[in-house]
């Protein structure tokens, strides 16, 4: 099967060659049959207009998976100001319909946590689904600055999207093994329905799907307060579902639970097109130096495995993984001085054993 590889900009090359080496090296030890097709879009080439929105939709709609590496430069922005690069992921979101955004948090070993505690792999293991297609982000290609005197930004909140989108966290909740052992599995729905009217209807959207998942407990939390709750009871955390960018800042905190953002992988998904990447940017301050964590990137590529149904794949790849990060093995984010290729090259070694 071929997979659109998009590899981005800043530290995005040097990640995703990690994920294509170890892709390759499945190919050609074991007997995965991926064929990754490489791009240039990146925030440069979109700047000077060879790469358009439109083009790169037409190509992105050839592939059932898509595995993309952090995209966008700080200093290459459109004339509204806001990044380039930016259109084309929100474009890309939004033209695919890749609704679901799933960012798994967990704990893994060897990885330590901000928080006191939580030492154990696994400790920390629930996953944050944000809502995609619209919320507040939708506004990226409507909003408006006028006469330099007053900006507008709109939030727009479906029937269709809040149902979907519960609907989904619902049914991961239902067939994930319980990770809460003794407890019910969970759905906390994430909102800020005290102030806004948008969120009242987004809350009841979530209410009205909820009653068909009587197995699931439900919790309402409002965004701020959950700032809170995620530092103090991870453990009471099973799935979360919010709105599009309440669901991009609670992620950032999630991931520095879990050791930071080189940590934080995610898939992009509709119902049937993938598109599969870390969580964090393309990190302009390391660039260049080698010394990146591809880890999120890793697992975005294993996550994609698991989606196109090679969960064997993505099993061996994160078992290598885990085990370097058990021996102590550290890039610069994690307070340890292991470069990105011999940090790769300890993943594949293990793989080559395994
Ligand atoms: P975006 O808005 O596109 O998410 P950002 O401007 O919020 O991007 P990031 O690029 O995510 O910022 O980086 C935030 C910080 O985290 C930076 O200091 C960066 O160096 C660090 N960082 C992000 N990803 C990694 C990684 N894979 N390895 C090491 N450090 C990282």
């Amino acid at each position: 099967m071929e997979i659109m590889v998009l590899k981005g900009d800043g530290i995005g090359p040097e990640i995703m060659e990690s994920s294509l080496n170890i892709l390759n090296l499945l190919t050609e030890n074991y007997n995965l049959k991926i064929d990754p097709v490489e791009f240039d879009i990146g925030a440069e080439t979109i700047s000077t207009g060879k790469w358009k929105l439109p083009a790169i939709i037409e190509e992105a709609r050839k592939f059932k998976a898509i595995l993309k590496a952090p995209m966008g430069h700080p200093e290459l922005r459109n004339a509204g100001g806001t990044e380039d690069a930016l259109d084309v992921i929100l474009g890309l979101r939004s033209e695919l319909d890749l609704y679901a955004n799933v960012r798994p948090v967990k704990k893994l070993p060897g990885v330590q946590s901000v928080l006191r505690g939580y030492d154990e792999p696994g400790s920390i293991n629930y996953t944050l689904i944000r809502e995609n297609s619209e919320g507040l982000y939708s506004s990226h290609f409507g909003g408006q600055i006028l006469r330099d005197e007053v900006a507008v930004d709109n939030q727009i909140i479906t029937r269709k999207g809040t149902e979907r989108i519960s609907k989904y966290a619902f049914e991961l909740a239902e067939k994930n093994y319980n990770r809460r052992k003794e407890n019910k599995k969970k759905v906390t729905c994430v909102d800020k329905s005290n102030v806004l009217k948008s969120f009242v209807f987004f809350r009841k959207i979530f209410e009205e799907v909820s009653k068909d998942y009587p197995g699931v407990e439900t919790q309402y939390m409002y965004a701020d307060a959950m700032t809170q709750y995620m530092l103090f009871h991870p453990r009471e955390l099973d799935v979360i579902v919010t709105e599009n960018m309440f669901g991009d800042v609670l992620s950032d905190l999630a991931a520095a639970t879990v050791g930071g953002l080189g940590f934080a992988y995610s898939a992009n998904l509709s119902e049937n097109t993938g598109m599969f990447e870390p969580v964090h940017g393309s990190a302009v301050d390391i660039a260049g130096k080698g010394i990146a964590n591809p880890t999120a990137m890793i697992l975005s590529t294993t996550m994609m495995l698991g989606w196109l149904g090679e969960a064997k794949y993505s099993d061996i790849v994160e078992k290598a993984l885990s085990s370097v990060l058990a021996d102590g093995t550290g890039t610069a984010d994690m307070g340890g001085n292991v470069r990105t290729k011999e940090f790769t090259e300890k993943v594949m070694e293990k793989l080559r054993n395994s």
